[in-house]
């Protein structure tokens, strides 16, 4: 590799997600269409790759997307950004009547924030002042599942899971928060049927009842992730948990914040994940799909009711204001994906989904893996331990897929517009890549674990 290339010049001089500055030399994105991108490896070759991850849930119209490029263009030739305070703009008040129109019934009230972690941030917030109009000042914890992931800053960071949100190692500055147990984990077949294990889930349903019923007093809120966990492991978990959820906020006066900022928009085979089971949120947080990946921007959707008492309240704002709140551009490009989204979603996720569910199935026969699921337009394969990330990532590269593995998980969520060539494609090569890190051996043997690889970090 010239020292003199981009990915030399990289080397020491930026950070990357979770990285070490001599960490794995990245790969160079030299172009990007469609679902395909155009890379150079770390010793210098082009390479081209469809891209199995949405670049983390967000490129869900692929790169280059025509209709978002000229929304984009378009509010680039009016103004690129102004403040938010004591100004507005056609395309937030789009944005916004889109959110109102497209979240479930009764949630009318939106606040743009200009990152997932930061629309976490604010609904922690929106719960403590909630609770404190409401003239319960005492509510400031949150009550979670353990197994979540809900981004990187302080406040999301303390309801991300304790373990691999690594709590201990900021404590002082991530608040204490009420965790129970994950929720059991079930499956969804091709019709959407659940199956689950009931006994768990009524014991699970118990344990919470007993946590919520305890900390009452302390509890603003319930922050969760409907039905798949994402970065905190990729688990699907069964509906019933989430009702009960819901069930326990209302009984002690607790706001359910639905963190929808990976499952949203389809990703999960329904619009949103809640709708497995039925369930409408007080607090809906979208992102990442939201400008399909084009620039960061995600929104916090807040029912009447919760908007009513903020409203009635002695502040009366919701007291968060970020620099680039609702800045236009993302706004114009989040409109543009939301109406793509709401035209296509459907019959896109079925193909990708389908295409997912039947290509990773032979990963079941292959040593080493301990279980294979699909939810929606994900499919995961887990492994007995964790495994060499740059290994899996070249394999999956010989098969012409860029794929992002984590600690014992090699997963795909495929832009919605790849083809089902192009999505069995990605299931292959996720099948390929775990079979060339399989030991050889009689099937149920583990993969050799690599030191260092079960660093305890969100997979995203
Ligand atoms: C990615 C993610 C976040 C954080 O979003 P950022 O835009 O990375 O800050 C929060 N919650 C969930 C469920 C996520 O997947």
């Amino acid at each position: 590799m010239p020292e003199d290339g981009i990915a030399g010049r990289d080397a020491g001089l930026l950070w990357h997600p979770y990285e070490a500055l001599d960490g794995d030399p990245p790969w160079v994105v030299e172009h990007a269409q469609g679902v395909r991108l155009g890379l150079r490896s770390p010793d210098g070759r082009a390479v081209e790759a469809i891209d199995g991850m949405s670049s983390w849930w967000c490129a869900v119209h692929g790169y280059r997307n025509p209709v978002l490029d000229r929304a984009v263009a378009g509010q680039l030739e009016r103004f690129a950004h102004v403040m938010f305070g004591g100004l507005t703009h056609e395309p937030a008040v789009e944005l916004g009547e889109r959110l109102a129109a497209r979240t479930p019934e009764g949630l009318d009230h939106v606040f743009l924030a200009d990152s997932g972690s930061v629309a976490v941030e604010v609904a922690l917030k929106l719960a403590v002042q909630y609770q404190a109009a409401r003239a319960r000042p005492g509510r400031r914890r949150m009550l979670t599942v353990r197994g979540g992931y809900h981004g990187d800053t302080t406040g999301a960071m303390s309801v991300c899971d304790p373990v691999h949100g690594m709590h201990s190692r900021f404590s002082g500055l991530v608040a204490g928060q009420v965790f129970v147990p994950e929720p059991p984990a079930a499956a969804v077949d091709e019709h959407g049927t659940w199956s689950t294990d009931e006994r768990a889930v009524a014991r699970w349903t118990e344990r919470l009842r007993a946590t919520a019923a305890a900390h009452e007093a302390e509890l603003a809120g319930v922050v969760v992730e409907p039905v798949l966990q994402g970065a905190g492991g990729m688990r699907v978990y069964a509906p019933e948990c989430l009702r009960a959820l819901r069930e326990v906020a209302d009984e002690h006066g607790l706001l359910l914040v639905a963190d929808e900022i990976a499952t949203g928009f389809g990703r999960t085979g329904r619009w949103f994940a809640c709708e497995h089971a039925g369930v409408v949120p007080d607090v809906l947080c979208v992102g990442k799909a939201l400008t399909g990946g084009y620039l960061s921007l995600a929104a916090v959707v807040v029912s009447r009711h919760v908007g009513g008492v903020i409203s009635g309240s002695d502040l009366r704002a919701l007291m968060h204001g970020p620099t680039f709140m609702g800045n236009p551009l993302a706004c114009a490009v989040a409109c543009a994906s939301v109406d793509l989204l709401a035209a296509t979603w459907r019959e896109d996720v079925d193909r990708v989904g389908t295409a997912l569910r039947e290509s990773l199935a032979p990963a079941r026969h292959v040593p080493g893996v301990r279980d294979v699921r699909t939810i929606g337009a994900v499919g995961v394969v887990q492994l007995d331990a964790a495994a060499d990330r740059a290994a899996l990532t070249r394999a999956a590269l010989e098969h012409g897929v860029w794929l992002r593995p984590f600690r014992d998980l090699v997963y795909a969520m495929p832009p919605y517009l790849a083809t089902d060539g192009e999505a069995r494609r990605i299931g292959e090569a996720v099948v390929a890549a775990v079979g060339s890190v399989a030991p050889a051996g009689p099937p149920g043997r583990a993969v050799r674990p690599v030191p260092g690889a079960a660093l305890p970090e969100p997979v995203r």
